[in-house]
Formats: structure tokens, C-alpha cells, sequence
């Protein structure tokens, strides 16, 4: 844990856009070199959130410390930041030379510096030999790189990417991912990326802040996130989730539809919740021999569905006609030992740790 100041603090940051609240008391440090996602669904206030680091939306509370100093008030050409947009936003009559040099024009750096810089940044992003072309006479990946390049060009102390991926075609994203996360990596970057896909967040992310209705739902690494997810909302949007209503009736039992079921879990006293565990957390068996109901929730359930997802199998199974299907998913092989055919009645046991149980939010 890196507990040195925060390359860059956000204090209580507060922003509306008539009465409706889009940042609403948005605390969060960020450490230097880190690479952090904002994700969450459409609306949550992500892109806000990177606009106002930017200075290209104002906050009406709070504040932004970087690297030191309060950056609040700031215009964006006053703050040390270079920013990357879904659409690229590349000058069309400018060459890719110029494109990339145009931040360097104010610096007053010799043009034989700025030359070899730009040169040194096509050959980061591995295009060096597209210096002479336009941006339209490049593919979006390759015009997403050069964006990349761009905001680099100032060697700002801060990157900004706002759902630099979601408009190019699935194989090209998955490339420049790797790119961008090696860039950060080698650059050592402190690097904020707006994104509403998970995988995106999970896979390059080293710290992901869920954000839900203009507020934190959760920070933390991305195994954190996917293993112990704060609240039903995280669970319900990162990964798939088994989420069971449920309703306790004591500490340790409680009801899910009309099946009385003990769990290894201290309940909390409340009267209803969500069960949840992911389906790759599922042991299955033939019948209920050995199974430790202190360690383990112990479910019995009707097969219903089988499919091949190549790697593992994802089964659906019925646990009472009143909750929605339960989701496992087994490796291949296990599934072929099992021998089980649809209709078949089965034991699924849920280690505790793999247990999560949200208590409904009191009205
Ligand atoms: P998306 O992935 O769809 O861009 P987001 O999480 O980035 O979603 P924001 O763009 O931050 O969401 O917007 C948060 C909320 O604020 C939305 O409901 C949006 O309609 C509203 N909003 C954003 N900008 C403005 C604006 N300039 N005027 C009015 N409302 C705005």
C-alpha cells in the first residue's frame, strides 16, 4: 500500500447541471504512476467526473489538488493534463506529424527537438512511419493511437482517456488495450480512464472506482472488486452475479422463494436481502453426502439448461419456480464426470467465503 500524498486529491466535488446532480460528494486519491478507471453505466457522471479534473466542467463544491497544488479554479490550458476522446478529434488538414506537434507549438521547443519527439512518440505507438499521412487516410485504431501520441506530446503528469476504446471494432480494442497498458506502464503515467466496460476496467485498471448515480459505489483493485463487491449494485454490474432475494428469518436461516435454507453466514437482523455468489463458486454433486453446512451453504436444484461456452459449461438450474434461475459454471471435464442430464436434481455448495448477502436498504 503506497501511503505517500496522492499525486492527485479530489475533495468532496459537487456538480450539478440544473437540479439534477451529476457529482455528488466525489472523494477519491490517486496515487502517481497509478492507472485507475471510472466505470459504471451510462449517466452515472464518469465523464463529468474526468471533465472537471480537466477544468472543462466546473464544480460548485469541492476540490482538485495535483501534484500539490489546488488546480480548482484553473482554466483546462492552465492544468497538466493531456486527454484522449472516444471520437479522436484529430485536425483533419494536419499531417500525423502535426497533429502530434501541436501541443508543442506554445512550448517554444526547437524544432528539431520537437521533430525527434514526435518521432520518438510514433515509434511508442508503433507507427513510425505515418508521420506525412492524414488522419483519413488512417483506420480508427491507428487514428486512436495517434490521439494517444498526441496528449503525450506535452509529457503532461496526468493522462486522460475518456472511453478511448468503445468506437473501434472488438480486435482493434483488445490490441491498443495491451498498447495503452504498456505505454502507461513503461511512461509510469498517472493515467484515469473512463469506461462503461468492465473487462476494459478489470484488465488494465490498477485501482477501479464504480461510480452509481453520481457517487463511489466501490474503489478498490480489480480483484477486490470482482471478489467482494460492496454493494448489490457493484455485484449486480460487475461479472455475473447469482443475486437471490431472500428473507432472514434469524441468523442463520433464512428463506429463498418458499426453500428454508441454513447459511454458513451471520445474517444481520433485517428483514430482507440479496443473496449473491458467483457461478464459478458452485461445487456440484449427485447428493448431498459430505457437504459441511457450517462451511458451506447447501442448495439441492433441477438442471435445466446446459451450454458450451468452450472452456467451461454454464448450467441453469432451477432452485424454486419463484427466484430466477441460478447460473453454475463448471469446467468442461467436471461436467463429463458428472454424467448429469437435464431434469436431474442436484447438490450445489457454496463455499462461505464466496457468499455475499446484501440487507435490503432500509426505506
Ligand atoms: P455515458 O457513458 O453515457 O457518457 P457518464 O457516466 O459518463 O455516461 P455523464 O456524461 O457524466 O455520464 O453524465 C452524467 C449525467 O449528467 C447524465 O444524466 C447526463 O445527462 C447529465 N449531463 C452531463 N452533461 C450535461 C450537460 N452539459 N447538461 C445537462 N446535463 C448533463
Amino acid at each position: 500500500m503506497n501511503t505517500s500524498t496522492p499525486y492527485l486529491q479530489i475533495e468532496h466535488l459537487r456538480k450539478s447541471f440544473g437540479s439534477f446532480t451529476a457529482l455528488d460528494d466525489i472523494s477519491l486519491d490517486i496515487q502517481e504512476g497509478e492507472f485507475v478507471c471510472f466505470l459504471g453505466p451510462s449517466g452515472c457522471g464518469k465523464t463529468t467526473l474526468l471533465r472537471a479534473i480537466a477544468g472543462l466542467e466546473q464544480q460548485e463544491e469541492g476540490a482538485i489538488v495535483q501534484a500539490g497544488q489546488d488546480v480548482s479554479v484553473l482554466p483546462p490550458q492552465q492544468r497538466d493534463f493531456g486527454i484522449v476522446f472516444q471520437s479522436y478529434a484529430l485536425f483533419p488538414n494536419l499531417t500525423v506529424n502535426d497533429n502530434i506537434a501541436y501541443g508543442l507549438a506554445n512550448m517554444k521547443i526547437p524544432r528539431r527537438e520537437r521533430q525527434q519527439r514526435v518521432q520518438g512518440l510514433l515509434d511508442q505507438i508503433h507507427l513510425p512511419d505515418i508521420g506525412d499521412k492524414f488522419p483519413g487516410q488512417l483506420s480508427g485504431g491507428q487514428q486512436q493511437r495517434v490521439a494517444l501520441a498526441r496528449a503525450l506530446a506535452t509529457e503532461p503528469g496526468l493522462l486522460l482517456l475518456d472511453e478511448p476504446l468503445s468506437a473501434l471494432d472488438a480486435r482493434v480494442r483488445l490490441h491498443l488495450r495491451n498498447e495503452i497498458c504498456a505505454l502507461q506502464r513503461k511512461l509510469g503515467i498517472t493515467t484515469i480512464m473512463v469506461t462503461h466496460d468492465q473487462d476494459e476496467a478489470l484488465t488494465m485498471a490498477d485501482r477501479i472506482v464504480v461510480m452509481d448515480h453520481g457517487r463511489i459505489a466501490q474503489i478498490g483493485t480489480p480483484e477486490e472488486i470482482y471478489q467482494q463487491p460492496a454493494t448489490e449494485f457493484v455485484a449486480r454490474f460487475v461479472g455475473s452475479m447469482n443475486l437471490l432475494p431472500a428473507r432472514v428469518l434469524d441468523h442463520r436461516n433464512l428463506m429463498l422463494g418458499r426453500k428454508e435454507v441454513q447459511t454458513p453466514l451471520i445474517l444481520p437482523v433485517c428483514a430482507e436481502g440479496t443473496l449473491g455468489f458467483r457461478p464459478e463458486c458452485v461445487q456440484l454433486q449427485d447428493g448431498p453426502w459430505g457437504l459441511d453446512r457450517d462451511e458451506h451453504l447447501v442448495l439441492q436444484a433441477q438442471l435445466d439448461q446446459v451450454y458450451f461456452m468452450g472452456a467451461f459449461a454454464r448450467l441453469e438450474m432451477t432452485l424454486d419456480a419463484e427466484l430466477p434461475l441460478v447460473q453454475v459454471d463448471l469446467p468442461v471435464e467436471q461436467m463429463q464426470n458428472l454424467e448429469a442430464g437435464v431434469g436431474q436434481s442436484l447438490w450445489l455448495s457454496i463455499p462461505k467465503a464466496a457468499l455475499k448477502f446484501y440487507p435490503q436498504a432500509q426505506q
